[in-house]
């Protein structure tokens, strides 16, 4: 038997490195059931306290390759020198059971997912001034000088990307950056609640 239900969302959280992505991504977990964060693969390292299928899937390049071939990736793109993937089967079951799918992924990837779901929502943290960010990085501890360095460089240009986002957030104050966030993915789920029909589970096209 066929069980009726509202598709979830598919949800973009993006911001350069240090722009607080990490943090409002765990407290809207915690403050909101019906979010469920994608786990994406990765071919960097792992950090110290970063722990595989929990954090990423870390793999080797070889098979992340392979992953890529056999389309196993609903967007994928090289940051800062390494290989990152949203893999495509879980988001899509998890989108079939309702869930709204909050992907931590950088601009490249946000506008890909755009591409494929017109009506995804994205979202981009601003910092409130460079200074800030790079003051972040630094005591986040977990980049040497050379990585922050690449990240505060790239994020001149991830930064010009934020015009094509949905919204805009600066993540200054952190509890009023994760009430904003909240608020704009509830506002968002209210109306595709009344914009999209519900769909049958088993039968949602996902390409
Ligand atoms: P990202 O995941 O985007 O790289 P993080 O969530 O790791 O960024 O945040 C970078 C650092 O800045 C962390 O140490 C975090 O605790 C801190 N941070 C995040 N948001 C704020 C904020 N609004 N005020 C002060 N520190 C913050
Ligand atoms: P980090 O190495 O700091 O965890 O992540 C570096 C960048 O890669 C961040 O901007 C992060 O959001 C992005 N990223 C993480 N997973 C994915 C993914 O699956 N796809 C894309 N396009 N970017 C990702």
């Amino acid at each position: 038997m066929s069980r009726i239900v509202s598709p979830g969302q598919l949800i973009v959280l993006s911001a350069p490195s240090g722009g607080g992505k990490t943090t409002i991504a765990h407290a809207l977990l915690k403050q909101d059931r019906n979010i469920v964060r994608s786990i994406s693969c990765t071919t960097r390292l792992p950090r110290p306290g970063e722990k595989n299928q929990k954090d990423y899937w870390f793999l080797k390049p070889n098979q992340f390759l392979t992953m890529q071939r056999h389309g196993a990736f609903l967007e994928y793109a090289k940051v800062h020198s390494h290989w990152y993937g949203t893999p495509r089967p879980w988001v899509h079951r998890q989108i079939q059971r309702g869930k709204d799918v909050l992907m931590v992924i950088d601009v490249q990837g946000g506008l890909a997912i755009k591409k494929i779901e017109p009506q995804s929502l994205l979202i981009f943290l601003k910092p409130p001034t460079f200074s800030i960010l790079k003051q972040r990085l630094i005591d986040r501890c977990s980049d040497s000088p050379r990585a922050i360095q690449q990240r505060l460089h790239d994020a001149r240009k991830e930064l010009r990307q934020a015009r094509f986002y949905d919204v805009v957030i600066v993540n200054d104050d952190l509890s009023q950056a994760i009430r904003e966030v909240l608020d704009t993915i509830h506002q968002f789920r209210n109306a595709a609640a009344h914009s999209k029909p519900s769909l049958t589970v088993g039968k949602l096209n996902f390409q």
